[in-house]
């Protein structure tokens, strides 16, 4: 999926968990933290010697292994709930996964793997053949319903994403809100 949608995804899964913006955020940044590892695409446009988006994309940030690192990363920065983080983006980099095995099909029709035990053992792969494309109607219409979760969110506590960015810039979401609607 997008890493919007990853990122929607991952914020709305801590609403509910963790009572700190600091450990939301913290949880929501590992369940897109999979994603870095599309990073090399950068170097792939620009200098066209390079392969790394293919080389490394759902290898390196998409195992199991990965999952524990970003789920410790998160849970060391944190300051509170510790071992509530830990787990939650535990299983936030997995719903990721689970996002991008159901639903990152690419335009060309590629069904796109994820070696879930990488580097232990590259050859071990997840893959689903009815996998949709990214840019389906299925994609857009969970992107829609995270929306308006986030909506409901922003209604009912006060929190939009947007806190992922910046604090103040999820006041402004509110205030607007307030004011507006
Ligand atoms: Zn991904």
């Amino acid at each position: 999926m997008t890493i919007e949608a990853h990122l929607l995804i991952s914020w709305l899964s801590t609403v509910e968990v963790l009572k700190n913006r600091r450990e939301r955020v913290l949880s929501t940044l590992a369940g897109v933290a999979p994603d870095l590892d599309g990073l090399g695409i950068v170097s792939d446009m620009i200098t066209s010697t390079t392969n790394y988006y293919i080389e490394y994309h759902h290898y390196l940030g998409h195992s199991i292994f990965s999952a524990i690192i970003f789920a410790s990363i998160a849970s060391i920065f944190a300051k509170t709930q510790q071992l509530r983080v830990w787990i939650l983006s535990f299983v936030v980099v997995h719903i990721h996964i689970l996002c991008d095995i159901v639903g990152s099909k690419a335009p060309d029709g590629f069904h796109y793997p994820i070696y879930y035990l990488y580097p232990i053992d590259p050859n071990f792969s997840l893959i689903w053949e009815h996998q949709w494309e990214l840019n389906s109607w299925q994609n857009i219409v969970i992107f829609v319903a995270l929306l308006a979760l986030s909506f409901f969110y922003l209604k009912r506590k006060r929190i939009t994403f947007l806190e992922v960015i910046s604090k103040r810039l999820n006041k402004v979401a509110c205030r607007m809100y307030e004011r507006y609607l």
